[in-house]
């Protein structure tokens, strides 16, 4: 499956050359826009669970707070607090390790 669509976004590996170099430069394996796509690197990362549900997360800050307050607001926060301290990666990824715990407790 190259693509799905969950809760009105679109999650897809087909990605537009800038998305590419955006994701790339970032290193990034995928990467939440504010129009409603989540794109993936690779197949084998669109099906891990874990990482779907971090970007859900990011999906949820931005109808949260609306679209461009959460882009500025985000950027503000990656400026100050680097990636791995900002406010929002920090809820994304208790998002996702919540999800990983769920798992393994199965
Ligand atoms: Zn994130």
């Amino acid at each position: 499956m190259e693509s799905f669509s969950k809760d009105g976004v679109t999650h897809t590996v087909d990605r537009p050359f800038f998305i590419v170099w955006w994701m790339s430069y970032f290193d990034f394996r995928a990467l939440t826009t504010p129009w409603d796509v989540v794109y993936y690197a690779s197949l084998d990362v669109m099906n891990m669970d874990s990482v779907v549900k971090h970007e859900q997360c990011h999906v949820e800050q931005m109808r949260r707070e609306g679209k461009m307050t959460f882009l500025f607001r985000y950027c503000l926060a990656w400026y100050r607090y680097g990636y791995v301290n900002n406010p929002y990666e920090i809820e994304a990824r208790d998002a996702s390790e919540k999800i990983i715990k769920d798992n393994d407790e199965k």
